[in-house]
């Protein structure tokens, strides 16, 4: 009897010690990378003309355990899909394969609002849009009529305790009008202020911006990308993303003096997949960002951390291949390569990625 009573004094004891000790802390991993390109050479190593199929898992395959440690994986779409004849640069439609390999290997969610939205008018956007649905890959940026996007827009994504709120722009779409009734994201500050209420109202732990902007092949952002990121944070988006320039650019992680919010920036992600080889074109990078929330703080954490990868095209059978290396690995395996002129393409992006990002990046 004495123990017994003992025993539930000891537990009443642990418990009542519990909240004190055991701090809850939760935490969502993200990744982000950047412009999903399917040019015409990209195409043709695709397709098996003996069944009539396209096949794209060897592009993604070596990123799958990577991409299966994080919770929400993003990626821009900078292709159409599914409308035939399927077609590169410059006005770029995909075969649904694409995104199919992409989603195997752990991308989940993919931004659609960029330059080449309204490369296949209409029914490029409703055939992407059908076709990301049907493989039940969440999307954002694009629609197909002002009611879906009032309905959709902010995307809200609800995972392990967080809620996040994503919205993505694009500085243009190549000179092409938006199709009515078909609504593409454009860049406009009276706009994005508009949608950024309406994300506050579902009061997100964070709200993420994915921008299309910038100049092409620059190495640095320009003063008016600096100027709408800081406009992006002070109206209560936390996280900016970007692409377009298809080079890397360094990141940057800034602190609010009032506030003590953490704010980030990445500027350019650079060419995730594509047949744009020269350097430093052929390389970009994962870039992992880890929420942490505390019962204690009163902001979310941020942690980020870049990941140099880069794509291997060689030939093999008489046929062309694609698969995006991540470096860090395969830096140590020379003899992985055919030629030896490969591996070096890759080291000489690598220092490239270090320079830019590793040493210039503020996070
Ligand atoms: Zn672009």
């Amino acid at each position: 009897m004495i123990k017994k009573i003992f025993g539930t004094l000891y537990l009443v004891f642990i418990l009542a010690q519990a909240p004190a000790q055991i701090q809850k802390t939760d935490s969502l991993t993200l990744m982000f990378v950047g412009d999903m390109m399917n040019h015409s050479p990209q195409i043709q190593a695709a397709y098996n003309a003996k069944n009539n199929t396209y096949q794209y898992t060897e592009n993604f395959a070596r990123l799958d355990s990577i991409f299966h440690q994080a919770d929400i994986v993003m990626a821009n779409l900078e292709t159409t899909l599914g409308v035939k004849p399927y077609s590169g640069y410059p006005q770029f439609s995909a075969p649904k394969e694409f995104v199919e390999a992409a989603k195997q290997a752990g991308i989940n969610l993919l931004a659609t609002a960029n330059n080449h939205s309204c490369d296949k008018r209409k029914r490029g956007i409703i055939n992407t849009l059908y076709i990301l649905d049907t493989l039940q890959i969440k999307h954002f940026g694009t629609y197909r009529n002002q009611k879906e996007k009032d309905s959709l827009s902010p995307l809200i994504i609800e995972k392990k305790g967080f809620k996040l709120a994503f919205l993505n722009y694009t500085y243009g779409t190549n000179g092409l009008p938006v199709p009515y009734p078909t609504k593409v994201n454009k860049i406009d500050k009276k706009a994005i202020k508009k949608d950024l209420i309406k994300a506050q109202s579902y009061k997100p732990d964070a709200i993420i911006v994915v921008l299309h902007w910038g100049n092409q092949y620059q190495n640095k952002p320009t003063k008016a990308q600096q100027k709408l990121a800081d406009w992006l944070h002070k109206n209560g988006a936390q996280i900016v993303i970007g692409s377009h320039p298809h080079v890397v650019q360094a990141n940057q992680m800034t602190m609010d003096s009032i506030s003590h919010k953490q704010n980030f920036t990445v500027y350019s992600l650079g060419n995730f997949i594509s047949n744009q080889r020269k350097f430093p074109r052929d390389g970009s990078m994962i870039v992992k960002l880890q929420l942490i929330k505390t019962q204690e703080a009163k902001n979310l954490q941020l942690i980020a951390s870049t990941m140099p990868i880069w794509v291997y095209k060689y030939v093999k059978n008489l046929k062309r291949h694609y698969e995006i290396l991540p470096v860090d690995t395969f830096q140590y395996l020379p003899d992985y390569f055919q030629k030896n002129t490969d591996y070096q393409k890759m080291m000489r992006y690598l220092k490239h990625y270090q320079k830019i990002v590793e040493k210039k990046s503020k996070q």
